[in-house]
């Protein structure tokens, strides 16, 4: 297990990955063995039932927990960011002071931080709250003034849990968007977790989704979409095709 490079060029390479946990009244076997190969600079999504292991899945891909069993090789660890369902700002700091904690961290010079930092508000579309604190603004504004968090350090992998998974409908779909704008001009690479079948279909290139306790991968293939994932291609009849192969497979793993 480790952070060093894959051999086989992938950003992220699982060889029998599993995880159980031990519980008061026993082990629960959160992962079964998974061997997963993500591409580097691919968006991918995670689908599955609740409590089917995908945090933990996540968890382990970011070296935040060990897994029980397997290799675990990521190619960017050191240039990681995790994006979680809830913005988790720090409300005693405004949005740029926020979104500048990374940098601060690991110690960059002030002078270098202010132009990141716009940049970084820039890019999710929010220059005019720099100053503004995360109780004055919507759950939509927070959640992209995380991901600018996320991407004011640069990452070569992005790690999302639900990120939008508590917002309304009409706001996670222009997040979406917004998402995928960012990741056609910095083509990081993505593993995006999410229970939502639409917005699996209309973000990424391949989905993955996985059965329920212990989690398994039980449907792997890349998207037949082709063209631009524009707000349109939502209502297109290849974009309910493939939703409903997503929720046949999600059906199949949830029996
Ligand atoms: P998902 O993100 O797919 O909803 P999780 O990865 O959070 O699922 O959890 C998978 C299973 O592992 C669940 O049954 C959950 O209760 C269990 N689990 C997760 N973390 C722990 C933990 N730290 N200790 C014990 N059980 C856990
Ligand atoms: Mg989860």
């Amino acid at each position: 297990m480790g952070s060093r490079g894959s051999e086989s060029g992938a950003a992220i390479a699982l060889r029998g990955v599993h995880k159980r946990y031990s519980a008061p009244d026993g082990v629960i076997e959160a992962l079964a063995p998974i061997d997963l190969e993500i591409a580097e600079g691919s968006f991918v999504a995670l689908v599955g039932p609740s409590g089917c292991g995908k945090s933990t899945l996540l968890r382990i891909v970011a070296g935040l927990e060990p897994p029980s069993g397997g290799e675990v090789v990521v190619r960017d660890r050191a240039r990681m960011a995790y994006v979680f369902q809830d913005a988790h700002l720090l409300p005693w700091r405004t949005l740029a002071g926020n979104v500048a904690l990374p940098l601060e961290l690991r110690g960059e010079p002030r002078s270098r931080i202010d132009a990141q930092v716009a940049e970084a508000l820039a890019a999710v579309e929010l220059s005019g709250f720099a100053d503004s604190y995360p109780a004055a603004l919507s759950g939509g504004m927070r959640m992209r003034a995380s991901i600018a968090r996320a991407l004011v350090t640069k990452p070569r992998l992005l790690l999302m849990d639900e990120p939008f998974g508590a917002l309304d409908e009409i706001t996670r779909n222009r997040l979406d968007e917004r998402l995928l704008a960012l990741f056609g001009a910095q083509r990081f690479t993505v593993l995006f977790v999410t229970h939502g079948i639409f917005e699996a279909t209309f973000l990424a290139e391949r989905a993955i989704v996985m059965s329920r306790r212990p989690g398994r991968v039980v449907h792997d293939a890349p998207s037949a979409l082709v063209g631009e994932r524009t707000a349109e291609l939502r209502g297109e009849a290849a974009f309910a095709r493939e939703a409903h192969e997503l929720a046949r497979a999600l059906e199949r793993g949830s029996r």
